[in-house]
């Protein structure tokens, strides 16, 4: 490595980029590419808004990656983590210990969580959940007594992490693509995506067949041998695309008739997103396991979990063995001290209430007033979880000729251009804001987004895109 000066925000910005390129790789990346052009480098953040560091206000439409639900900037959570970085840095909870921090947080997770939801496992990130819950699952058919119960079905296009566990739940092709994955003993299903994949079926018909889908594997793969069904109540990162009506209450139906264990990944959807502490409140289903992170310390700290219903915890727990499994950073106070305080703002500020009494009937108005314009299909959102579909010809749902994804990719830029940050997903386009955000934003992110719809639909036409 190279010796150098301090580095700060004080740099010019194509030093910053310089060094970025030389040393960083980053995630999800064609990273020659991005070093060509240089990474847009975010310098500070207060309630929805990101300063970058040429200076340009940006309406963050994501949260960062889902996660700040309360908002950049809150100093109350910066004193929480200094004080018990002084008071206790770090402690593991292997080993019979355990500590303040990780005790509370998981009792106030238990006390949110519905039905019997009680227990909680940590991990540090979504991905480190879900690997647990692959363990957990496998597990409790172990003690069981139905150690053939080791298949796990998730989705297509769902996902659920980027660890070998966690991409091989999810459904994302280009990772399966990269690395050998699934690993063995998971499978993937159709998703209830209507828009995309619905042909000339009702919604509610295809919501049906798709859930189906599920009972037909189970039958294929012997019902003895299917340990648990793993799915977001609503797929983000494929598209933020909400499922028909109907699916929900069947796939409810066939896990419960099958007897297999149902994980809800509610990475995303945990903490407010939906418009209930977890979508799947807000989605009707009853999970035996919570996938948690992101909005658990809205961004301000690594962690996440599993929260455990009381059947698959006693079995586990009262097998007589060790469960072999954890991580340093598992219920890391720092980390939970942080948390706790955040699902306290939560609580406190009534976020969850403003999200579905102001929020969200305040943007649903303007996102649905977005498909009067040509390029824009369906628009979906719930909570404040939203999509859109970009589309040549609306009445028949078609597809651009170019690859998917080009003209999402050119929205997405001229979003960035405008000083709005929307994430493309293949030809849609989806938001998360911050939870917190207040109408005369709303205002200014859908102002921002017909801007750059108006100034993305220009430029295809003029090439030939249209
Ligand atoms: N599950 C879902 C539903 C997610 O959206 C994500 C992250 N986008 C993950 C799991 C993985 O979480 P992490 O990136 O914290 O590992």
């Amino acid at each position: 490595g190279s010796v150098m000066t301090k580095i700060t925000n004080h740099l010019p910005t194509a030093e910053l980029q310089a060094l970025d390129a030389a040393h960083h790789m980053h995630p999800f990346t064609d990273d020659a590419a991005l070093a060509r052009k240089g990474a847009r480098i975010i310098t500070r953040g207060k309630g929805v808004w990101l300063t970058d560091s040429d200076g340009h206000e940006i309406i963050d439409g994501m949260a960062g990656l889902w996660c700040v639900n309360i908002g950049y900037g809150r100093r109350e959570l910066a004193e929480v983590a200094a004080r018990q970085m002084e008071e206790l840095c770090y402690y593991n909870t292997f080993f019979q210990t355990s500590h303040v921090p990780a005790i509370a947080l998981a009792a106030k997770i238990a006390q949110l969580a519905p039905g019997d939801l009680n227990h909680v496992f940590y991990a540090g990130s979504g991905s480190e959940a879900n690997d647990t819950n692959i363990r957990l699952v496998r597990r409790y058919w172990d003690v069981k007594g139905q150690p053939q119960r080791k298949v796990i079905i998730s989705r297509k296009n769902a996902y659920h992490g980027s660890t070998m566990g966690g991409a091989s739940l999810g459904g994302m092709s280009g990772m399966h693509a990269q690395g050998g994955l699934p690993i063995p003993d998971i499978v993937h299903i159709n998703q209830p995506y209507w828009w995309g994949e619905g042909g000339d079926m009702t919604p509610e018909e295809f919501g049906i067949a798709r859930a189906r889908e599920l009972e037909q594997k189970i039958q294929e793969i012997g019902a003895d041998r299917v340990a648990a069904f793993i799915a977001e109540p609503i797929q983000g990162a494929g598209g933020v695309i909400v499922p028909p009506e109907t699916y929900w209450p069947e796939i409810q139906r066939i896990c419960d008739e099958y007897g297999i264990l149902l994980i809800a990944d509610e990475v995303i959807t945990g903490f407010g997103r939906t418009g209930n502490w977890f979508g799947s409140q807000t989605m009707g289903i009853r999970p035996h396991i919570m996938t948690i992170a992101k909005g658990l310390s809205s961004g301000y700290a690594p962690i996440g979990g599993s929260i455990i219903c009381n059947e698959v915890y006693r079995t586990v727990a009262e097998s007589g063995e060790d469960f072999n499994h954890g991580y340093t950073y598992s219920g890391h106070p720092v980390a939970s001290a942080v948390a706790l305080r955040n699902l306290e703002i939560i609580e406190d500020e009534g976020i969850i209430d403003h999200v579905r009494n102001v929020a969200h009937p305040y943007l649903a108005e303007k996102w649905k007033g977005l498909t009067e314009h040509p390029l824009v299909g369906e628009a979906q959102l719930v909570g404040l979880m939203g999509s859109i579909a970009l589309t040549p010809d609306k009445e028949r749902r078609a597809r651009f000729a170019a690859e998917p994804g080009t003209v999402g990719y050119r929205c997405r830029e001229r979003c960035f251009a405008n000083d709005l940050i929307m994430r493309h997903v293949g030809d849609r386009m989806i938001i998360a804001p911050a939870l917190v955000i207040r109408p005369e934003e709303i205002d200014i992110l859908i102002e921002r987004a017909w801007k750059s719809l108006d100034e993305c639909y220009a430029e295809i036409k003029a090439e030939g895109l249209l």
